[in-house]
């Protein structure tokens, strides 16, 4: 079982055709492959599509006190996107995942528009 780094929910799947990815119902946010969000960041449209269904209006994730990653259970590290300065996700230096809280994905949005 995967949980949310922020709010302990367990993580679901999404599926937009080809593309799957996973998120947390509660708080917004999503859980990335790099590759994932290389595509998020080129805008390819079916990943966004599945993100957003797990999109909150909450301007703002909950703080918590340590983010671990839902794969391997370790600290998750603050992490900035080449292509999206100023947005700090945060990365998992042991699966190479990344977490993007739900305020972030309309950041990166907005970014994008
Ligand atoms: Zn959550
Ligand atoms: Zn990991």
């Amino acid at each position: 079982m995967r949980l949310c780094p922020v709010c302990r929910t367990e993580l679901r799947r999404e599926r937009v055709r080809e593309t799957a990815i996973d998120g947390c119902a509660g708080c917004g946010g999503v859980w990335l492959d790099k590759a994932e969000l290389q595509s998020l960041a080129n805008g390819q449209m079916d990943l966004w599509i599945a993100a957003r269904k797990f999109s909150r209006k909450t301007p703002a994730a909950p703080a918590v006190a340590e983010r671990l990653c839902p794969s391997c259970g370790i600290r998750l590290e603050p992490f900035e996107y080449a292509s999206l300065s100023g947005i700090e996700l945060d990365r998992c230096i042991g699966c190479g995942g990344i977490w993007a809280d739900g305020g972030e994905l309309e950041e990166i949005d907005r970014r994008l528009a």
